[in-house]
């Protein structure tokens, strides 16, 4: 694909706000933006030219959007395959490609594919019944924590094993859905890496940064991660393998443990933009938005530059309420997505404290 000129329309899978952001990147080189959502008002419809409130099994609304857009991308990886697969037949180009989004959907298959590149991971096994999950114990001990192989974020769909006797009712509070048994890796901090890989094969990682959630849900980031300098290298390199193994085009995100010998252990990777690579809106001269952009347009990728040290906050539910004392900050940028209820745990916003 040669690159896309501006005035082209960029489609963007899902309303949310990583659409939202994409679509404003998006807007800022020129581009046009059709939204495809099954949401009525989404956060990214309402920054965007032309919206399809449809559902993402919607043959017929799904062939008319690739009739409309050069190139279609994701703002979350849990677009169904089939979904993909009509957009392709109907003509579209997608980006990341069907397979990178199929693999980070389905937690046995994404730690099999770090495998299967030695990228080092906790311990794991398949988890289809109780019978599984008794000698899935047996070999991997505990503490653990099972999880379901799909559909799990922000920490939902999982459940701790303190001990072997707790098998079953974290099973079942799990739904018995198919599941993945993990070691507990007691990691020292948690660190991830935001790159992106352009259609011509280039590479480009924004700094290693760290991580720190809250119940289950990214509360901070701090970039660069401190003691990025002894680990980013071979967290960049694994990054780089899993991009070319994918053959993907676009930002990718790879979250990984520290552990406290320095060791890296890959958790799981986003085909995607990522709420740890918020911070490069405003400390970067290139945001991951942009970057994204431009990788699936065939644009060459832009500078990652750190242009000074910054630290992230996610604004949970009633945390926007206090819009009005962070926008008078100076040092404080302020990002609001235009959600329309403060539900406890949705993430409404985010501020970057630069440190200049
Ligand atoms: P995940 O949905 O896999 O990203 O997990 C959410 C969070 O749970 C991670 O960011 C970690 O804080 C924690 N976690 C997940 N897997 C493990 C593990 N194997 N050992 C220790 N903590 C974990």
């Amino acid at each position: 694909m040669s690159a896309l000129a501006p005035g082209s329309v960029i489609g963007i899978l899902g309303g949310g706000q990583l659409g939202r952001m994409l679509a404003m990147e998006a807007a800022a080189l020129g581009f046009d933006v059709h939204i495809y959502t099954p949401e009525e008002d989404s956060p990214a419809a309402r920054v965007s030219a032309r919206v399809t409130v449809a559902a993402y099994d919607d043959a017929v609304a799904l062939a008319a959007f690739a009739r409309d857009v050069a190139v279609v991308t994701t703002e979350f990886e849990n677009v169904p395959a089939a979904t993909a697969e009509i957009l392709i037949a109907s003509g579209a180009v997608v980006h990341p490609n069907p397979r990178a989004l199929a693999l980070a959907q389905d937690r046995v298959a994404e730690k099999q594919l770090f495998a299967s590149l030695g990228i080092a991971t906790a311990p794991f096994a398949v988890v289809d019944t109780r019978e599984d999950l008794a000698g899935a114990l047996h070999t991997i001990g505990a503490p653990s924590i099972l999880k379901t192989r799909r559909l799990g974020y922000d920490g939902k769909g999982q459940a701790r094993i303190a001990s072997l006797g707790e098998a079953d009712e974290a099973f079942a509070s799990i739904g018995e859905a198919p599941a993945i048994l993990e070691g507990f890796c007691a990691f020292e901090r948690e660190v991830s890496v935001v790159a992106a890989r352009g259609i011509d094969g280039s590479f480009a990682a924004y700094d290693l940064v760290q991580n720190i959630h809250q119940n289950g849900i990214l509360a901070r980031t701090i970039a660069p991660a401190p003691g990025a300098a002894a680990i980013a290298d071979a967290a960049n390199a694994m990054t780089q393998r899993l991009a070319e193994a994918l053959n993907y085009v676009g930002v990718i995100t790879l979250e990984l443990f520290v552990m406290p010998d320095g060791a890296l252990l890959a958790n799981e990777m986003a085909p995607r933009v990522h709420n740890s690579g918020h911070w490069t809106m405003d400390a970067c001269g290139a945001s991951q938005f942009e970057q994204h952009i431009r990788a699936i347009a065939g644009w060459p990728l832009a500078s990652t530059t750190r242009l000074c040290d910054a630290e992230m906050q996610n604004l949970i539910g009633a945390d926007a309420d206090a819009w009005q004392t962070l926008s008078a900050d100076p040092n404080a940028r302020l990002h609001l997505y235009g959600k329309r209820d403060a539900l406890p745990g949705r993430k409404m916003g985010h501020v970057t404290r630069l440190k200049p």
